[in-house]
């Protein structure tokens, strides 16, 4: 390993020894781009690693709401502006109870190289909070969102930050965050935020666009190796926003969902989910809470294993993990591994612990791919949301679906060409990993230290 990336790792180890989602996703990316650095010995000069891996800025904040029965409640919010060399910071935010500093840290920093792989002016963000969205009424997390844009809306601005959801943020909640933006500014940004209603500026395919990406990436990979999607079978964990969109662009395309898995086990449907009734069934099971998926399996007929994930199984063509960071750890890398299976894409961000990815990588009969481009289209359709919005014009369904598409490919082509530029072969982990770094390096060096 080259000495100053080591150096540079070392001390990352030592500051964040208390953050271990960010000292994981920092030594994911930096285990990638050795040659470029090796090839740039200017990067070490101005200390370019060091500053890459310190935020620009990060702010952390109160936020008081009260509950329908008149009691207050004290949470904790964040956004953190990762780094802007490339464009106005981009990123989601994300409400769950466990959100801390160093998920907020982690989902930034891969956020840097992600929305640097869309090829559209957008740096790197995140934000959110530890707030806990289930069982909360609509009203509560009215309020709840009131009082966190009360904190955030003057770091904000549609040439500054542009926020957008993730995990527990949906359309509902970015509407009330925009309802509090524009109440407080008395301006009509609504590029300000992504991820909007269509009513107000939103961009149509944005809420499809992570899955419907996801899928045309898989399209780009099955082509590299002379294979089609028809017919095939895919396993995924999570049945969230992105999942959804997963399981409709492979019913559209003749492929199909047989798996997939929840908090509280794993659904097999041979038929796989793959009908109108079927994926509205999951739209309202995941708007309940607790977030169980077993009703599918009652409702439709079929297997459900409760307490089990699906990592394993052997009658699917390709794996896809789309529901939390570090989902698939090493036991389960070992029997996806033995199932034979040749295809793991990466979904969500992070899905896979740094032992388990490389492990999958090191398998000879395996082709894996890294969420950071996979899930790329979702912030690339924000991306075109800004645009849409800046320019004061709606695009159709068939325009936006167009360019997410173009985009996934190139995503896709530009990995594996910066793979093979160093001699990588189409190892598309490494291929993200630098030529969402080149990007990013470069402008950072154009601009000159600070
Ligand atoms: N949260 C999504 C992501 O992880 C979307 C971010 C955005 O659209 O800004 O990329």
């Amino acid at each position: 390993m080259n000495a100053y990336i080591e150096k540079v790792l070392e001390e990352v180890r030592v500051k964040h020894g208390n953050e271990p989602e960010f000292v994981q996703t920092v030594e994911e990316v930096f285990s990638s781009i050795e040659p470029v650095v090796d090839a740039h010995p200017e990067y070490e000069k101005f200390d370019l690693l060091g500053r890459m891996v310190e935020p620009e800025r990060m702010f952390t904040f109160r936020v008081v709401w009260m509950d329908d029965n008149g009691n207050w409640h004290t949470n904790r919010g964040w956004r953190c502006q990762f780094n802007g060399a490339i464009g106005p910071y981009k990123g989601g935010l994300r409400f769950q109870k466990n959100v801390y500093e160093g998920v907020i840290k982690f989902l930034g920093f891969e956020q840097t190289f992600k929305n640097s792989l869309t090829g559209l002016p957008l740096g790197g963000a995140k934000g959110g909070s530890d707030f806990d969205p289930a069982g909360k009424s609509d009203a509560e997390v009215m309020r709840f969102c009131q009082s966190f844009m009360t904190a955030l809306y003057r770091y904000i601005g549609p040439d500054i930050d542009v926020p957008a959801g993730d995990m527990g943020v949906g359309g509902r909640e970015i509407g009330y965050l925009y309802g509090q933006y524009r109440r407080l500014k008395g301006v009509w940004e609504n590029g300000v935020l992504t991820g909007k209603g269509l009513s107000y500026g939103g961009s149509l395919i944005r809420p499809e666009a992570t899955g419907y990406g996801a899928v045309y990436y898989l399209q780009e990979v099955l082509a590299h190796e002379n294979d089609t999607i028809e017919g095939k079978r895919i396993a995924i964990s999570g049945y969230g926003n992105v999942g959804w969109g997963i399981m409709k662009k492979a019913m559209q395309l003749g492929a199909k969902v047989t798996y997939f898995a929840g908090p509280d086990g794993y659904v097999h449907d041979p038929d796989g989910v793959a009908t109108e009734e079927k994926l509205n069934f999951i739209l309202e099971m995941r708007a309940k809470d607790p977030m169980h998926c077993q009703p599918y399996a009652d409702k439709f007929g079929c297997e459900f294993v409760p307490g089990e994930k699906c990592w394993g199984v052997k009658d699917v063509d390709i794996y896809m993990p789309a529901a939390m960071q570090n989902d698939v750890r090493m036991e389960s890398a070992e029997k996806i591994a033995a199932s034979g299976v040749k295809y793991y894409i990466e979904v969500a961000n992070m899905p896979t612990t740094n032992d388990a990815l490389n492990f999958l990588r090191a398998q000879k009969h395996m082709i894996v791919a890294p969420s950071k481009a996979v899930n790329a289209g979702g912030v690339g359709v924000s991306g075109l949301e800004m645009s849409q919005n800046s320019e004061r014009l709606v695009w159709t369904a068939e325009e936006v679906d167009a360019q997410l598409k173009k985009m996934m490919k190139t995503i896709h082509d530009m990995s594996a060409e910066a793979a093979a530029e160093y001699g990588l072969g189409y190892d598309l982990v490494a291929g993200a990993n630098i030529a969402g770094f080149k990007k990013v390096a470069t402008a950072m060096m154009e601009q000159g230290a600070f």
